[in-house]
């Protein structure tokens, strides 16, 4: 009957090891809106998240892409043209899964610019894996963080705290600039860098607005259903 819904997501929930609900079919024939638009249940949500970030897919997924951006680079030879990579920091080199796990993915301000300030975010191993390789190549490499300037110095010692070394620059977001949307910036940078001469053969982020804007041959989008940045 129209507008009865069966609810069966066992089989899900079981793969992910979640705790199991109980089958049940609603007698409401209501069309609801949160079911037409697929607004997702945000306890459900969240165990969705913690397994995909505990239980291995999160890493399994970073390590897919790695591998595909390694046998991306190794078609090019960076003595032939001033080629650069561009890496988006968190999320991308630094996981903030700490500060996430512990504030159950709530947004604090004044949290997360103590969490960044702490300096404590690991490398996300994949990912440092294929800057690794980029720097071993000889390709230039370029950092844009939407993170504010003010924190560049304690990103810069979190860099160096995970062995992440030898960028051309670690470029940050101005305290100043009032931004609905990174993507003017993030695509101002890369144009600055290109305008330095360099060719963009990849940009690695975790966001849309990371790649959005052009100003590079490939984009690679890496997962993150933690928070999203405009
Ligand atoms: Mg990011």
């Amino acid at each position: 009957m129209k507008g009865m819904k069966k609810i069966s997501m066992l089989a899900l929930i079981t793969t992910l090891g979640l705790h199991a609900v109980q089958d049940f079919t609603s007698t409401s024939r209501c069309v609801l809106y949160v079911e037409q638009q697929k607004i997702p249940n945000i306890g459900f949500a969240k165990q969705q998240i913690y397994a995909y970030m505990k239980e291995g897919f999160y890493n399994d997924d970073m390590r897919c892409i790695a591998q595909e951006i390694k046998a991306y680079l190794n078609t090019f030879d960076p003595v032939k043209a001033p080629y650069a990579i561009v890496f988006d920091i968190d999320e991308t080199l630094l996981s903030n899964w700490p500060y996430n796990k512990q504030n159950d993915f709530a947004y604090h301000h004044d949290k997360i610019i103590e969490w960044e300030r702490s300096a404590q975010a690991p490398a996300i191993k994949a990912i440092k894996e294929v800057y690794d390789l980029a720097r071993e190549k000889g390709f230039t490499l370029f950092l844009i963080s939407g993170r504010r300037c003010f924190l560049q110095e304690k990103t810069i010692e979190n860099l160096h705290k995970v062995g992440i070394e030898g960028w051309k620059e670690v470029i940050c977001r101005p305290d100043d600039l009032q931004d609905v949307s990174r993507v003017p910036f993030k695509s101002g940078a890369r144009r600055a860098i290109e305008k330095q001469g360099y060719i963009i053969i990849a940009n690695i982020g975790d966001q849309e607005s990371d790649l959005a804007g052009g100003y590079a041959l490939k984009a690679f989008k890496l997962p993150n259903p933690m928070y999203y940045i405009p």
